[in-house]
């Protein structure tokens, strides 16, 4: 069960203020010149930094954002990133997909990936001319390790009748050996159109059996999967939703696509974290919970100050690596620079670009919530 705080930030993030160290940052201080060059940005971290937090950790977007004009540099931050890093340095911010799609055609000669290693993968990917930065080799994800290339070229010799579609969140070895890609805004689309191009009524989507889950209920194809999981949306539960009805009267319940099923079944809209920051600034809910990685809520919170937020909070370990400090460490001294082989990239590339050919959803899909889960078949690791 995912452990339910009532409201406000609460989360055991780390603030920023907490990890900064002066020898890790070599000894940046809070000159006067720093403050001249940061009092604009503290408004909009304030709901999380404190003011007597904010000379610890002004030095470090100062020096940042220097970097990146001197290197050229742009930094990509995913919904799930700490509101320091999000609001204060990234400089495109949005879910996998509108990262990916970014990385291809921001105009930068380098591109800090502030997100886990699959997505600067994706990024170097999509563009191989780039230097593609990751600030912390730890930033894995309980998706992308569940299977290897291996596994999928097994899967294809086991069933190569059936087009093999791949979640975003996997290694490039892994969307190399898969026919397509898709993201949680739009498997729905992808499955249907891959069957439409295969004449087939069954597609395997790898890896994560929630997600795959979630779309077998929305469709009359038959998906057959594989036992991944996101080990954050996979914490929250039926009984969770309920609590939150008991506890929060009037609220209104939103997943991501990789909760159990039986979670979306329960709530009251369903779709992507792009979907779910859209939901909230269209309808402006009076009381809203968003069944996701705790940092998007403090997220999404930030740009809707008249929404009440409650926040159950599960964090990702993986994307909590990345830190102000690591950003400033990876981009001064270009640490960890994302390579792959050229064939491998190639062949990813092929899987990505057969989504992106796709036509393009003019919002991502949601999941239609109150549908019972159906059966599917998930494939043994041989
Ligand atoms: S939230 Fe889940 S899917 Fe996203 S990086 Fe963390 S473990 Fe992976």
């Amino acid at each position: 069960m995912a452990r339910l705080i009532d409201a406000g930030p609460g989360c055991p993030t780390p603030t920023p203020a907490r990890r900064v160290g002066h020898s890790e940052t070599g000894g940046l201080t809070y000159t006067a010149e720093v403050k001249a060059e940061t009092d604009h940005l503290y408004p909009l971290a304030s709901d999380f930094i404190t003011p007597m937090e904010w000379p610890a950790i002004a030095p470090l977007v100062a020096a940042i954002n220097r970097l990146k004009a001197e290197r050229n540099a742009v930094i990509l931050a995913h919904n799930y990133m700490t509101p320091d890093i999000f609001r204060l340095v990234g400089d495109i911010r949005g879910d996998s997909l509108q990262l990916a799609r970014e990385a291809a055609e921001v105009e930068a000669d380098v591109i800090v990936q502030a997100g886990v290693h699959f997505m600067a993968e994706t990024s170097k990917i999509l563009a191989p001319e780039k230097t593609v930065l990751i600030p912390s080799l730890e930033a894995g994800c309980s998706l992308a390790s569940s299977i290897t290339g291996r596994d999928v070229a097994l899967i294809k010799q086991r069933y190569p009748e059936f087009p093999v579609v791949t979640y975003v969140n996997t290694t490039a070895d892994v969307k190399a050996e898969c026919h397509i890609t898709c993201t949680s805004s739009n498997a729905v689309q992808v499955v249907e159109a891959i069957a439409r191009d295969w004449n087939t009524d069954t597609v395997i989507l790898v890896p994560d059996q929630y997600l795959a889950r979630n779309v077998a209920s929305q469709t009359d194809i038959r998906i057959m999967t594989w036992p991944g999981a996101c080990e954050v949306h996979e914490l929250f539960s039926a009984s969770d939703v309920e609590a939150l009805r008991l506890a929060h009267s009037g609220v209104v319940i939103l997943a991501h696509p990789e909760c159990p099923p039986d979670v979306l079944e329960a709530a009251d809209f369903a779709g992507s974290t792009a979907a779910l920051a859209h939901y909230v600034r269209d309808h402006r809910p009076a009381k809203v919970v968003l069944l996701t990685e705790c940092s998007m809520s403090d997220n999404v919170a930030a740009e809707n100050p008249d929404v009440n937020f409650v926040r159950p909070c599960n964090l990702c370990p993986h994307m909590k690596q990345i830190t102000l400090e690591n950003i400033y460490d990876c981009l001064a001294n270009m640490r960890h620079a994302v390579d792959l082989e050229e064939g491998v990239r190639q062949r990813a590339k092929a899987a990505i670009d057969a989504m992106l050919a796709l036509p393009k959803m003019t919002a991502p899909l949601a999941f239609k919530t109150g549908l019972a889960a159906r059966d599917i078949t998930v494939i043994s690791p041989a």
